[in-house]
């Protein structure tokens, strides 16, 4: 997030502004009224030692003169923070939230290492190769291949990495030819995250999104491949697991239609189009959750690691299902003759000569540690088991939304790990999920769900997204956001994603469920009630639209207020304007999207 230092900053609004004068005892009376602290003035001796504590509790964005002493510090942002969300209830992220006590005393004791000292701190080095090899294996390298990777800070990094490399060896292969290499394009579908398009803008490539559709599971669509793919395609950008629903991308499809696509075009200067596997989620999840034959049955699904001919390069993030805390990705090459020379730097180390790769130099080292203590201490069995678990707690709420005696048919459920494979049906008991796991579909443990079209079309006027904000008073962080963009539209719906992480165990999922049937059975009892209330003179119509516009109101984010204070942002009569829009597009204000989410 960029942040201004904007007039809101310079003269911010404080509840109290104290006079020079006054002095109190507790930094606490900050939060009195002017009036209140003379008066507390008046019948108190004030110490010399929180004057200038007080007096500095209302510059929050200048640095203090003299620093306050650090419990007082420690408190008062102790204190802000925890308006913060709860971690555990934010449902809305893929990022781990859990930590246990054992692992949280060995990232203190590592937490002052950084990963750019490879001379002090050797054994740092050593366990993040160890963690290069143990990911390598796990993404189905072969014996032949020398696979190379790196840790970076996350997906993203570790993305602009994978999609330098094609971008850079697509170059090599054009020059080398003595065709023009000035227009490369990536191709990666409509329901990319944001940090695959940031790749394409800040490395000049042409950026070809290829829209979804409700029939390919807002996933990339291999038959439209032929319009977009050309000479100048340096790669695509396949995603396991789409951040909107958690479904993984047909790679074998879309394998078999570049290979059609190049076998009609012998001529271009660029055949074998590489593929970089985007696994930001699915990195982990496939290869502990699933097995091989388990996948082979989802369309070849087991292809989509370095056992596919294509995908020359995988990233992941350590700090999603890798189970770390945020700031740790990883990419890896099949093998190290797809890193082009240009893009490593060759560094001196422990006398011998060590290359790296990265965007960043200096990073902490303690999330490595916390990544192969979570490889070390789970093993392969405790990271199956801990993604089962998720994925049988995620079906079984779908399963419960759908047979909700409350719900009546009010949901949809858009994620698809729920459906059975042979005939997309739910099982007639919900402990089929786990006695016959193989026999339902694959992807990232989340429900993605809608309000059901009989529902929206009984009442038209009741705004998604107020649900989504009426459980936020409960606590739960559940985002509505509308789907990609589409072929048929279906970038009109909008969904509610629930991410199941380990902390979201049945008995938490119950609870969530029992509210969301509270909150739909209040919100429809109070549509009625206003519906007839409302004066009689007035149509039907604007009855309704009166509703709408309150409700959609009620769940903007920032509230009613959020136009106003951009207003006092606005620092040209051009922002004004634009805040003027804004407010007249009160549901726009309500339509983010997940591409930005993580
Ligand atoms: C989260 C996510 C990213 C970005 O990853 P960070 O680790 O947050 O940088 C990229 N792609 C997908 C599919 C994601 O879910």
């Amino acid at each position: 997030m960029l942040h201004k230092h904007s007039e809101k900053y310079r003269n911010p609004r404080l509840l109290v502004h104290r006079s020079k004068t006054a002095e109190l005892e507790l930094p606490e009376t900050k939060l009195l009224s002017t009036q209140f602290q003379t008066l507390t003035n008046d019948k108190t001796t004030p110490t010399s030692t929180s004057i200038q504590e007080t007096k500095q509790l209302g510059q929050r964005y200048t640095i203090p003169e003299h620093g306050i002493k650090e419990d007082v510090a420690y408190s008062l942002i102790h204190n802000e923070l925890t308006l913060d969300g709860n971690p555990h209830l934010n449902l809305a992220s893929f990022v781990n939230t859990a930590t246990t006590d054992i692992a949280k005393k060995l990232v203190m004791e590592n937490i002052n290492k950084n990963l750019a000292d490879n001379d002090e701190y050797p054994q740092l080095i050593e366990l993040t190769q160890r963690c290069v090899s143990i990911l390598a294996q796990l993404w189905c390298c072969s014996k032949g291949d020398t696979p190379i990777g790196c840790s970076t800070t996350g997906s993203s990094e570790a993305v602009m990495l994978g999609g330098l490399t094609m971008k850079k060896r697509w170059e090599h292969k054009m020059r080398a030819q003595g065709r023009d290499c000035s227009k490369p394009n990536i191709i990666m579908s409509s329901a990319c995250q944001v940090a695959l398009e940031k790749f394409a803008r800040y490395f000049d490539v042409e950026c070809r999104l290829v829209p979804v559709s409700a029939a390919t599971h807002f996933c990339m669509d291999p038959k439209l491949l032929h319009e977009y793919v050309d000479e100048n395609t340096i790669g695509l950008f396949v995603i396991m697991g789409t951040t909107y629903t958690g479904h993984l991308e047909d790679i074998s499809e879309i394998c078999r239609t570049l290979e059609e696509i190049e076998s009609r075009n012998p001529q271009w200067g660029n055949l074998e189009i590489p593929i970089h596997v985007d696994g930001a989620s699915g990195g982990f999840i496939l290869p502990f959750g699933y097995d091989a034959e388990h996948l082979s049955k989802l369309n070849g699904l087991d292809q989509w690691c370095f056992n596919n001919p294509r995908v020359l390069s995988i990233n992941t993030s350590s700090h999603k299902f890798g189970l770390t805390t945020p700031g740790l990705g990883w990419v890896l090459w099949r093998d190290e003759s797809l890193l082009p020379a240009e893009l490593r730097f060759r560094l001196k180390y422990l006398g011998g000569v060590e290359e790296t790769f990265g965007l960043n130099f200096s990073r902490p080292g303690f999330q490595v540690v916390h990544q192969y203590f979570n490889f070390m201490s789970l093993g392969f069995t405790g990271f199956r088991e801990r993604f089962r678990k998720s994925l049988f707690v995620a079906r079984a709420f779908s399963y419960a939304l759908l047979k909700s005696e409350k719900l009546r048919d009010s949901i949809e459920i858009v994620s698809s790990v729920h459906e059975r494979i042979a005939d997309g049906g739910v099982p007639q008991n919900v402990n089929e999920y786990i006695s016959q796991f193989d026999a339902f579909k694959a992807g990232i443990p989340l429900v993605a769900f809608k309000l059901s079209r009989k529902f929206q079309e009984k009442y038209p006027d009741i705004p998604q997204v107020i649900v989504s904000s009426m459980l936020r008073t409960r606590g739960w962080i559940i985002p509505n956001y509308p789907l990609p963009r589409s072929t048929d539209g279906s970038e009109k719906w909008e969904v509610l994603r629930v991410v199941f992480r380990s902390e979201m165990q049945l008995d938490l999922a119950q609870l969530l469920l029992f509210d969301i049937e509270t909150v739909i059975a209040r919100l429809v009892r109070s549509y009625e009630k206003v519906l007839r209330h409302l004066a009689a003179e007035q149509t039907e119509e604007e009855r309704r639209a009166f509703i709408y516009e309150m409700l959609l109101t009620l769940a903007s984010p920032g509230g009613p207020d959020a136009a106003a204070s951009d207003d006092e942002d606005a620092e040209n009569a051009e922002a004004a304007a634009r805040a003027r829009e804004k407010r007249a597009h009160l549901a726009e204000r309500t339509s983010r999207n997940y591409r930005g989410t993580c």
